[in-house]
């Protein structure tokens, strides 16, 4: 990415860090399935994926919420068991039914550092996860949500959360919450928007708040990004993939940004080549927005995107600038959430793009590209964040934007530069799309 070029509000050289996760060395004792949820939300503010969900959280209160009627969730669906079953054959029957979207790999990954201190009694060492297959999601029964008001929007108890995930009880360390054990956790602390999701660092569009005795999450960040992770088969309207569409970012006349073994565009289109290939022997389609060392337009690639259906969009950059390191990937910002800009402001807007009537997928979609990419690659982890920038806010397809790494860090820049770690980030962008198929599975027609 370089500034100005996409005409964007540029990217936040903010929230470095590792994702890190102590193993809680208790475990939760796994409620009895129901086959329904009760509910006090209306049907808009479900913490699911199978309701309608254009609406974003605006300023002006959801004061409704405590007066609507109670819904039934069916929880049928949400069974581990059918996971496989609305998926083609030619896939692992084996899910993760809980974090669908990260693999197991990413997890491992996650583990080399332990952190939260003597909470849960792990050490470095201790990270290493069992190798027994996930256990099957075990909701609890009655959740009813009881939201809470800070800073003029609803927010959500993690306790609340962890009953409706069937996770267990909230362990504490002072400002540092922990939901789940052993691969199935969500982590973060009271007052940041640093936020794990199985070790996989995403960046909250509001901050974690502690509201009485409780850490509570803010209802936009439960529902555009921890539900779609957790219960992507749940997304309302989700086609089944058959086509890539990706877009090698800059080129021509635009060499995004320039380091000293090479230009982005140059790196962009080589990942997106070597994607290509890898895509096209595992059976899917797969479109480019450029091919050779072109300008192509914002407009027109986004063009190229919005022709296509049954299809994810990826656009592939390098960053660039500071001393920053790593690799980060970007969904477009619901309405109303702030994007983030290089300087670490956030900028809202209450402006509906096309792109928002995709945020379960491009949630999911961003989760499986990251996690893959962690996994893979061995970079620092930036987390999955948010932006608008033109590329995923005008596209109608599940659309992200992956950062490989930094042309101006000297150990990122050489490794941009190796076929071999263009060709990780390939194998990736592979793994990603297996996994969303897999987790999101849509529509067969
Ligand atoms: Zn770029």
């Amino acid at each position: 990415m370089k500034f100005g070029v996409l005409s964007q509000r540029g990217l936040s050289s903010q929230n470095l860090g590792v994702a890190v996760l102590p193993v809680p060395s208790s475990s939760i004792s796994p409620a009895p399935s129901p086959s329904t949820l009760t509910l006090s939300f209306q049907r808009s503010e479900l913490p699911r994926g199978s309701v309608p969900d254009t609406d974003a959280e605006t300023p002006l209160g959801e004061s409704s919420l405590t007066e609507s009627p109670c819904v039934e969730i069916p929880l049928s669906a949400a069974a581990s068991t059918n996971l496989s079953t609305s998926n083609s054959a030619g896939f692992p029957q084996k899910v993760a039914p809980n974090f669908p979207l990260i693999s197991r790999r990413s997890v491992l990954q996650g583990g080399a550092r332990c952190a939260l201190g003597g909470m849960a009694g792990a050490v470095a060492g201790a990270c290493g996860l069992r190798s027994e297959a996930w256990a099957a999601p075990a909701p609890s029964l009655g959740v009813t949500w009881r939201p809470v008001q800070f800073s003029g929007r609803d927010y959500l108890p993690l306790e609340q959360v962890g009953r409706f995930y069937g996770m267990g009880t909230v362990q504490r360390a002072g400002k540092e919450c922990l939901l789940g054990s052993g691969e199935k956790t969500l982590r973060g602390a009271a007052d940041s928007t640093d936020f794990f999701i199985s070790r996989i660092k995403c960046v909250l569009s509001y901050p974690l708040a502690e509201v009485g005795a409780s850490v509570c999450i803010s209802r936009l960040d439960l529902v555009k990004l921890v539900e779609p992770v957790l219960r992507p088969f749940k997304i309302d309207g989700a086609e089944r993939v058959e086509t890539i569409v990706l877009d090698a970012g800059h080129g021509g006349s635009d060499r995004g940004a320039v380091g000293r073994l090479g230009d982005e565009k140059t790196f962009t289109l080589d990942v997106a080549m070597r994607t290509g290939q890898l895509l096209s022997r595992a059976g899917y389609k797969v479109v480019f927005t450029r091919t050779s060392d072109e300008f192509v337009s914002l407009e027109e690639r986004v063009q190229v995107a919005n022709r296509l259906s049954r299809a994810l969009f990826i656009s592939v950059h390098f960053n660039s600038g500071g001393s920053g390191s790593g690799v980060e990937t970007f969904a477009l910002s619901p309405r109303g959430v702030p994007s983030m800009s290089n300087e670490g402001a956030r900028v809202s807007d209450f402006g509906v793009y096309p792109g928002n009537s995709r945020d379960p997928e491009n949630t999911a979609w961003a989760t499986a590209a990251h996690a893959a990419m962690i996994a893979r690659c061995g970079m620092i982890d930036r987390g999955i964040k948010r932006a608008r920038f033109y590329v995923i806010r005008e596209s109608n397809l599940p659309s992200v934007l992956i950062e490989g790494g930094f042309l101006s860090h000297s150990e990122d820049m050489q490794r941009i530069a190796s076929p071999w770690y263009r060709q990780q980030l390939a194998g990736s962008i592979l793994e990603a799309v297996r996994n969303y198929r897999r987790a999101v599975g849509g529509s067969l027609t």
